[in-house]
């Protein structure tokens, strides 16, 4: 299981919402508790997750976005990813939309207009401070664009190009959707800046985790904690034909 975070945009146009968004908030997994109307909650939206090539040279199937989308179903908004913290408010319903030949996932979001900081998180939000939705997902095999392997093991680096075209990797088997956070414009990992194109190779073919693996010299194994303890065993860094990866540590599995 590998993990991924992509950073998406707020959408400007309000969200009224109406018995449309009501009653697919009520079709979700774990539904509110009380019979929840339009007057109750805010609701906006995102651009989250799009099938283009990102800044990591990733890449989601078009055939996949739905499953994105749905998955996203139910999934908790946090603030900046910290987990230490319940989530502020909640994704719902959405679309698949297709901009100038992209095809982008972009889901609603709800939070109730009781809670105490409701209006503080609206304001955030409409103001421009809280920018950027960033989402956090699962997937089992990155694979070549170039020769469909598992890019971790075949003779291909992302972002480099072969025969005039782009080498980079699909996020094949996407298993789940973690969460989604509200995210300050550059707060975000995973957009690009943490593994700038040619800089020192071994940190920048990691298709990975490579922010969370611990610095290795050739010596190659080391044990190191979880990158998220809930979601994974212990994990091994190592280091093979001079790229570096993190190996979570689970039973075989038959397919
Ligand atoms: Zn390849």
């Amino acid at each position: 299981m590998l993990t991924q975070h992509l950073s998406g945009q707020m959408l400007r146009d309000p969200v009224n919402p109406g018995s449309a968004e009501i009653r697919e908030i009520r079709n979700l997994p774990n539904p509110p508790l009380v019979d929840l109307k339009a007057d109750d909650i805010h609701v906006r939206r995102c651009r989250l997750a799009s099938d283009a090539v990102d800044s990591r040279f990733g890449r989601f199937r078009t055939k996949d976005m739905p499953r994105v989308l749905e998955l996203l179903r139910g999934a908790p908004v946090l603030i900046g990813h910290d987990k230490r913290t319940l989530g502020v408010a909640r994704f719902f319903g959405g679309t698949v939309e297709n901009r100038d030949g992209v095809s982008w996932v972009v889901p609603s979001f709800y939070w109730p207009r009781e809670h105490s900081g409701a209006e503080d998180l609206r304001v955030m939000i409409d103001s421009g401070v809280y920018s950027e939705a960033s989402i956090a997902f699962t997937y089992r095999t990155p694979t070549c664009s170039v020769c469909g392997n598992d890019i971790r093991g075949c003779a291909h680096w992302p972002g480099r190009t072969y025969d005039n075209q782009l080498c980079f990797f699909y996020y094949d088997g996407i298993e789940r959707v973690t969460e989604g956070s509200l995210v300050y414009r550059g707060a975000a990992y995973g957009t690009g800046f943490e593994l700038p194109a040619g800089s020192n190779e071994s940190e920048n073919a990691t298709p990975d985790i490579a922010t969370e693996t611990s610095p290795l010299d050739s010596a190659a194994i080391n044990l190191a904690p979880a990158p998220d303890p809930d979601e994974a065993g212990p994990t091994l860094t190592l280091k093979h034909h001079g790229r570096r990866y993190l190996a979570i540590l689970r039973p075989l599995k038959e397919e």
